[in-house]
């Protein structure tokens, strides 16, 4: 069986959308960062919650999966957003840059495709705020023709919740579970 990844986007789940008047939730604290190729006397305000690092460990530590960034942060990920949640480095998933003013451009998340070839047919838990019907029609898909695939849609104003990564864990320990059996079986 080959490994299960946890794909994790950042905007809208580890930083939550801003309020009307500009600010993140009680439970995030605001960092200012400057992006790759951005202007360093124009660093852009983010919102943190420092429970997220710890939280994500924890799960990472009860199951097998491998956490790779999925998001427009791309490399930065790791160096900006990681770091100040206590997170050690993770790879990501390469998205390109595509010419698209929406980030639906084809009716489901610009990010499926590239996402696709990362994983060619390995099981995946996917945590994003921005999927369409046509991304739950396709994870159903791809876990009935037996990829096991879970896709996690936080509320964008209100990112990460602890009950998000007990879905993903719960679903990982029925992989594992699955697994052995198979393993058993052989
Ligand atoms: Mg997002």
């Amino acid at each position: 069986m080959s490994v299960a990844f946890l794909l994790i986007d950042i905007d809208g789940v580890l930083i939550p959308f801003p309020d009307s008047a500009g600010h993140g939730p009680e439970t995030h604290t605001r960092h200012l960062v400057v992006p790759t190729g951005y202007d360093p006397a124009k660093p852009v305000p983010i919102w943190l919650n420092r429970t997220h690092g710890p939280m994500l460990l924890g799960l990472l530590a009860e199951v097998p999966l491998a956490p790779v960034w999925c998001t427009s942060w791309r490399g930065d990920a790791s160096i900006l957003i990681g770091p100040a949640l206590g997170l050690p480095a993770f790879p990501h998933v390469e998205l390109g840059r595509p010419k698209i003013t929406t980030s639906h451009p084809n009716g489901y998340l610009w990010k499926r495709d590239p996402v696709e070839l990362f994983l060619g047919t390995a099981p995946a838990a996917w945590i994003d705020d921005d999927f369409t019907s046509l991304d739950h029609t396709w994870a159903v898909a791809r876990a009935l023709s037996g990829i096991p695939t879970l896709l996690v849609q936080p509320d964008p104003k209100v990112g990460l919740q602890q009950e998000h990564l007990e879905t993903v864990r719960a679903w990982a320990l029925d992989l594992e579970a699955a697994n052995s059996r198979l393993r058993d079986s052989a």
